[in-house]
């Protein structure tokens, strides 16, 4: 091994022992993630449910007409998912059709 290769050697060796390498398959892709159950401490917390329309309307924080996770501002994801990942619900996937009273109309 030359000087040079010992050298390259010890900082891929850094990088990998700090996380700085990872390989693509490891990570996660929002597929392998878990759905939120309504059960879940944090999803009380929030008032989430899979169906938006079992919300009454006027117990709403936010007066929008139109309250669906796929047309919320906290959405993740790619447009048309059944299930797709949400800012306020890190690494679980909402329903679309879900509504949490954190809902935010897009810009
Ligand atoms: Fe759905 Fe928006 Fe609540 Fe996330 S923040 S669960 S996308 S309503």
């Amino acid at each position: 091994m030359t000087k040079t290769d010992r050298r390259k050697f010890i900082q891929l060796s850094a990088a990998a022992a700090a996380g700085v390498v990872v390989a693509p398959s490891r990570k996660a892709a929002a597929q392998d993630m878990p759905q939120l159950t309504e059960d879940d401490p944090m999803a009380q917390a929030m008032k989430y449910v899979h169906d938006a329309g079992s919300v009454d309307a006027a117990s709403r924080p936010n007066p929008a007409p139109e309250q669906a996770c796929s047309n919320c501002a906290l959405i993740q994801g790619a447009d048309g998912d059944a299930w797709r990942p949400c800012q306020i619900f890190p690494g679980k996937l909402v329903n679309a059709n879900g509504w949490c009273s954190v809902w935010a109309p897009k810009a």
